[in-house]
């Protein structure tokens, strides 16, 4: 089975209010994408890893992410405007031999391999496939007026994070028909929804948050000083 990884790592991280991208801030002196990549390399059964980035960020990326720390699967590929549009220019890259895809973000360094691989085998039996957490909140639905419509009830609800991973296949028609159709989405698995197929959910972990906003930095120093980091965790 060809498995290969996309991360998506071509933000430019404004929520950050940082003008360094936040995949490439330090923790613990090592950049944040440098965390999420060595999870990544060390899963014997993923072949090859796109790594897309800002067209700005390539000779940084290349120099001091791949060759400084000996990253071994890494293609490099420029990203676009969109999240999206960086996935698909990942996907692009990747060998039609491909079977499994396994999409991550950069911004998440502390997922468990464990999880990665749960997620390879489910998508090798389920086609498509998501991890997710059940949301700790109430969730309101709510208008422009900052009035709530409505509530939808908690036990459906499901916050998603990657990785997403997908039959090669399954991701590529997926992405076509939403590139065809200018259709943008905030993850990967709605896109596979639009196909009318069916996606799955495997349970994630509380500690695999995106790192966006100033306070995430406080947690994932946090988690890194736990050993969250850590390639084998
Ligand atoms: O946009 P969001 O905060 O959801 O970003 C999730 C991941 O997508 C991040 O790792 C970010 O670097 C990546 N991204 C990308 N290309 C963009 C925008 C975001 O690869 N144009």
């Amino acid at each position: 089975m060809h498995v290969s990884a996309v991360i998506a790592a071509g933000g430019k991280g404004r929520r950050m209010n940082s003008s360094i991208s936040k995949q490439f801030l330090n923790i613990k002196g090592r950049p944040i994408l440098y965390y999420t990549l060595k999870k990544f390399e060390r899963i014997d059964k993923i072949k090859s890893i796109i790594l897309v980035v800002g067209a700005d960020d390539i000779d940084f990326t290349r120099e001091e992410i791949v060759k400084r720390y000996k990253f071994k699967k890494i293609k490099i590929v420029q990203g676009g405007k969109e999240r999206q549009d960086s996935v698909y220019n990942g996907l692009r890259e990747l060998s039609p031999q491909t079977d499994i895809v396994v999409i991550h973000d950069g911004v998440r360094p502390f997922v468990p391999v464990t999880i990665i691989e749960k997620s390879i085998a489910a998508a090798a039996k389920y086609k498509a496939v998501g991890v997710a957490v059940p949301v700790k909140d109430t969730i309101k639905v709510v208008d422009d007026n900052y009035t709530i419509k409505n509530t939808p009830d908690r036990k459906t609800l499901w916050a998603m994070q990657t990785p997403q991973s997908f039959t090669y296949d399954v991701i590529m028609r997926a992405y076509e028909k939403a590139m065809c159709d200018g259709f943008y989405g905030t993850d990967d698995t709605v896109l596979v929804e639009r196909l009318g197929l069916t996606v799955k959910i495997i349970e994630g972990a509380y500690e695999n948050i995106k790192i966006t906003t100033p306070e995430d930095i406080i947690f994932a120093e946090t988690f890194i000083n736990l050993g969250y980091g850590h390639y084998w965790r």
